[in-house]
């Protein structure tokens, strides 16, 4: 999607690949600066290992403890964090305003403090958090930042309350290959105009959406939050903001289907 957006934009770059190993993970940022690369993304399993390596980093990237984004400013590496915001402006696509606005957050991985920080920076009401690992969600609830109402939930509680949700967000692995047929969570009390997200993009639709919408739900998968990372990454690279749509039926297409 980098690649097409290069095109249509007629900037001469071009977007690579590389497997960097952890031990050579400094190298290659001390390479890359060498060659003036214009900048770069960064993805599992060095989104943190490579904040050490950088000049500088956005308040927002500190914060969330991982960075997806560099620029190249002016032979000085600067580290950012789209996913978040990603997912933010995908889902303001399909909700305007956050105000008054109830959120379940299903999941307590690096995705998930990245939406959580977001969103409660973003003002929404609340967010509760359901996760297998208790632990975790605390520490995400402890160290955010942006003070936002929030409770700490096993995912049984979550079922019990889940009435009270006006955004159910899902981010564990569950519901990606090889356990496509599990859902995190039981949906059976779902509030009848509650939207849902699920921010795994393979499987297109995961068990969680398809239960979703079995109950009348609007959805939205990851496809929207992959697709809008990258753009804006692109933005901070380029100054352009690329077409969104485009680079969603981009992603789609090499994925294979129809977005929900
Ligand atoms: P992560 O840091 O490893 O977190 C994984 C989360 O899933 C944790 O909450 C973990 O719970 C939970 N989990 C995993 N296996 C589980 C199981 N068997 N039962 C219950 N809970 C389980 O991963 P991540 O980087 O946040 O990524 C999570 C998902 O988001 C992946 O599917 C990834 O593809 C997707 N993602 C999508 C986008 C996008 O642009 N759409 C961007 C980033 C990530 P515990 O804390 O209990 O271990």
């Amino acid at each position: 999607m980098h690649n097409d957006s290069f095109q249509r934009y007629d900037i001469n770059a071009e977007f690579f690949a590389f497997h960097v190993k952890k031990e050579a993970l400094q190298d290659a940022v001390k390479g890359f600066k060498a060659i003036h690369l214009a900048g770069f993304n960064i993805t599992v399993p060095h989104k943190t290992a490579i904040m050490p390596f950088l000049d500088e980093i956005d308040p927002l990237a500190q914060a969330i403890g991982a960075v997806n984004t560099v620029v190249n400013d002016d032979g000085r590496f600067i580290g950012y964090n789209t996913d978040g915001s990603g997912f933010l402006e995908a889902l303001k696509k399909e909700i305007p305003s956050f105000d008054n606005k109830n959120m379940l957050l299903i999941g307590a991985g690096g995705a998930a403090r990245a939406i959580y920080f977001t969103m409660a920076h973003a003002g929404v009401q609340s967010i509760d958090i359901a996760n297998r690992t208790l632990d975790k969600a605390e520490y995400l609830v402890k160290n955010c930042p942006y003070p936002v109402d929030s409770a700490v939930l096993r995912i049984e509680d979550a079922e019990e309350k889940l009435s009270k949700y006006d955004l159910i967000v899902q981010t564990t692995s569950i519901g990606m290959h090889p356990e496509i047929n599990r859902s995190p969570i039981c949906l059976d009390r779902i509030k009848k105009d509650a939207f849902v997200s699920d921010i795994i993009y393979t499987p297109l639709e995961t068990k969680f959406l398809q239960d979703a919408k079995r109950h009348g739900a609007r959805t939205q998968n990851g496809i929207p939050m992959f697709a809008y990372q990258g753009a804006l990454a692109f933005e901070k690279w380029t100054g352009i903001l690329p077409d969104t749509e485009r680079m969603q039926s981009i992603v789609l297409k090499h994925l294979g289907g129809k977005s929900c």
